[in-house]
Order: C-alpha cells, then sequence, then structure tokens
C-alpha cells in the first residue's frame, strides 16, 4: 500500500459576497476532486488547535504528525535547509532580505526592488569573500537564494536562535537592532555578532559598484542585507524511524522543502514545478506517479492557492483550484486504486477577504480501497465539515494514513 498527500497551501477561505457566499473552493467547478469526496471520506482538520492561525512551516509540521508547537524552533534553519545548506543542531540560521535604506538606515525598500539573483550573487560573492578576512566570534557562511532571499548561517558554540530580526516590516522604518529574546548569555552573544555583521555588510554594499551600477540604471541599491527568523534546527524523528516508511516531497518552496528533508524525507525537484501561479502541476502530478514506484509515501505541496489568497485575488484562486483538480484527475487516471491512499487537504485558511491566514478549518478528503465512505459528494470547506472523519487536528493526519499502510504498532497487549 503506499499513500499520497496532496497539500493546497491556504486553499480554504472563507465565504465571499463576490461569491454569493461560497468560498473559492466551492465556488469553482472541480470534478476530480468531488469525486474523491463521493469516493472516500472527508471530514475537517484544525491544522493546530480551533482558531489557531499557523505559518505553513508550522501547519506542515503538525500534518507530518509532529507536535508543532513544541519542535519549532524558527523558519531561519528550516528555509536554510530547503536551499541546500547544512546545518548543524548547534548552527544558528536567518533568512535575509538585501534591501535599500536611506542614510539613516530607514528602509526605502524591504526587497531592493526584487534584485535580480544575478546582482544579489555578486553583492554575496564579495560579502563572504569580506567575511572570511575578518574575525567574528563564529563562523559566517552567507548565501544567496532567489531574487532578493538569502541565508546567513552562524556556526559555533554558545549560540541561540532567541533573538530578534533587524527587519522593520515596513517601508518608512527604521533598521532595527538585533536585540536578545531571553536573558542568556548565547542571546546577548548572538545579538552582538548578528549587529556587527549588519554593520559589516552594509560598510560592503553601500559603494559597491553593483550598486553604483544599479543606481546609474535607476534600479535600488541593495545596500543593506535584514537578518529575520532566527532559527535553530527542530528535533524531529524522521518518518523513516517512526513509521519504517521511504517518503518522499515534490515541492517548490524551500520553506517547506526544508521541513520535509528534517522529517527524513526525499526531495524530489521537479522541472517547472516554481512555486508560483505558473508552475506546472501537471509535471508534479507525473512525478508524484513516479515517485510512487520507489517511495511508500508522497507529498506533493502546491503554493498557488494562498499566494492568490494573499494577493486578494479571487480568479487566480479558483484557478489554482482548477489546476490542483487536474493533479488529481492524472493521480486517479495513474494509479492502482486499490493499492493507492490519496488525501487532498491544506495546510490552513488563507481569507481572501483579509489576505491573512486565518483560524479556521481546513477541508480533508481521503480515498482508499478499506475506507469507510461517508455521504459526502463535495470537495469543499462546508461540505467536508458532515464527513466521516469528523473535527481532527493536524497531527492526527499521519497516524490515519499510515494505519492504513499498515505502519502504526499496536499499542498494549
Ligand atoms: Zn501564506
Amino acid at each position: 500500500m503506499k499513500a499520497i498527500l496532496i497539500i493546497g497551501d491556504g486553499m480554504a477561505d472563507r465565504p465571499l459576497k463576490e461569491l454569493e457566499g461560497k468560498t473559492p473552493l466551492e465556488a469553482t467547478e472541480k470534478p476530480f476532486l468531488d469525486e474523491l469526496a463521493k469516493s472516500g471520506i472527508c471530514g475537517i482538520i484544525d491544522p493546530i488547535s480551533p482558531g489557531f492561525p499557523p505559518g505553513s512551516d508550522v501547519a506542515t509540521l503538525a500534518l507530518l504528525g509532529y507536535d508543532a508547537l513544541k519542535v519549532y524552533t524558527g523558519r531561519g534553519a528550516l528555509e536554510a535547509v530547503g536551499s541546500g545548506i547544512e546545518v548543524l543542531p548547534t548552527d544558528i540560521a536567518f533568512r535575509c532580505n538585501f534591501a535599500t535604506v536611506d542614510k539613516d538606515l530607514v528602509v526605502v525598500d524591504r526587497r531592493a526592488g526584487r534584485i535580480a539573483t544575478e546582482d544579489a550573487a555578486k553583492l554575496t560573492e564579495d560579502i563572504q569573500k569580506a567575511v572570511s578576512e575578518e574575525e567574528f566570534e563564529a563562523d559566517v557562511l552567507f548565501k544567496n537564494t532567489v531574487e532578493h532571499r538569502a541565508i546567513l548561517r552562524l556556526r559555533g558554540p554558545e549560540l541561540s536562535n532567541m533573538v530578534s530580526s533587524s527587519d522593520p516590516a515596513y517601508v518608512g522604518r527604521r533598521v532595527q537592532k538585533i536585540m536578545p529574546l531571553d536573558d542568556t548569555l548565547q542571546a546577548a552573544r548572538t545579538a552582538k555578532i548578528a549587529n556587527k555583521l549588519m554593520t559589516f555588510f552594509h560598510e560592503i554594499l553601500k559603494n559597491h559598484e553593483v550598486n553604483e551600477k544599479r543606481k546609474e540604471k535607476g534600479l535600488l541599491p541593495a545596500n543593506i542585507v535584514l537578518f529575520r527568523s532566527a532559527g535553530k534546527l527542530p528535533d524531529l524523528t524522521p518518518l523513516t524511524l517512526k513509521y519504517g516508511i521511504r517518503p518522499a516531497v515534490i515541492c517548490a518552496l524551500p520553506l517547506i522543502r526544508g521541513v520535509c528533508k528534517l522529517a527524513g524525507m526525499k526531495p524530489i525537484l521537479v522541472e517547472g514545478a516554481t512555486g508560483t501561479y505558473a508552475t506546472n502541476v501537471m509535471a508534479k502530478a507525473k512525478a508524484a506517479v513516479k515517485a510512487l514506484e520507489s517511495y511508500d509515501f508522497v507529498l506533493v505541496h502546491v503554493k498557488g492557492t494562498d499566494l492568490a489568497s494573499h494577493d486578494g485575488k479571487v480568479s487566480k484562486k479558483m484557478e489554482m483550484i482548477v489546476k490542483i483538480d487536474g493533479l488529481v484527475s492524472y493521480i486517479l487516471e495513474n494509479t492502482d486504486p486499490e493499492e493507492t491512499y490519496i488525501a487532498v487537504t491544506a495546510d490552513h485558511t488563507t481569507s481572501i477577504a483579509t489576505g491573512e491566514h486565518e483560524g479556521d478549518p481546513v477541508p480533508i478528503v481521503l480515498r482508499g480501497p478499506y475506507v469507510r465512505t461517508d455521504d459526502v459528494a463535495e470537495f469543499g470547506e462546508r461540505a467536508c465539515a458532515k464527513g466521516g472523519l469528523g473535527r481532527i487536528r493536524g497531527k492526527d493526519l499521519m497516524p490515519i494514513l499510515m494505519n492504513f499502510l499498515g505502519k502504526v504498532k499496536k499499542y498494549g497487549a
């Protein structure tokens, strides 16, 4: 037996006036998702607990069966791992932004005009070179990823992830001093090193030739690096050990890929999978079916539904739901129904109306040879609430799936 879990990021939503009181999921024609609901069992999930709005990293940890609030140790390290950077248990990683500030360190643009990856790479190279010639109280690795994004990893003894961010989060505010968030020596030490690095990076960047050229072209200079979301590795028992399975993940987002890698899942890279509206969902579907030949459990993550909600774009969200329906159709057609469990859910609700993650539950459907079907015939927030799975927590999902795969050990005599 095999299982495939499809997660539409932020796919669940609230009823919208412009959809005559329906949610985007309810208002979209999605015959294959509805087919799953008809032939499977449905329910709703509180990713963490009722009313609690989680980030995608926390929600994914929960959907993989972890006690997310206990194991979560900040986003930085997860994103670093997902970006292919080695992180040791004693390391601290920040996710960083190249940004633009004025002479008073007031933020003009938090993404340096979404600087091209090429330009960011040149700046990164010089920063890393200068850093390696200087003494800091920790080993420093700085690496750009895509556009304005980068990772800073500190390695050494006595470091802590309990430090604040230097990103003021809004344009027009001054860059923040990084502060310790508890009274340990480690946090104070980490904050001190990070502040020193911030200034050091700024000195390199402010008159850098790449920035001079950018200014000549009318582009914003990337004259500062903002350090955000300090994190360290969470202590996770990998799924391989917990359930004795071979798990894999198909996901374009470094953050979610990082979570899954730490859960012992093999990341499968798919060409055309971008984490944007333009992502090639069919390529993901094909890769997922192929992965099922070698892996017991395959997670497929699609980001666009969440993006659309943050952007407040109803039609984009509905388009992404249609794409997910296409993914389901391919999987239904190309897997053996006697051998495959298929589950579809969202990691959290992202409301088009508020543009934010919300604490409302999300729908879940599960189809497979031995599930007890129910009378639900539609995949949607309200329809699934009437289903046979009832209302479960995010961390209940993995045991439910793994039980069908015969991977949950009996407890007791
Ligand atoms: Zn989101």
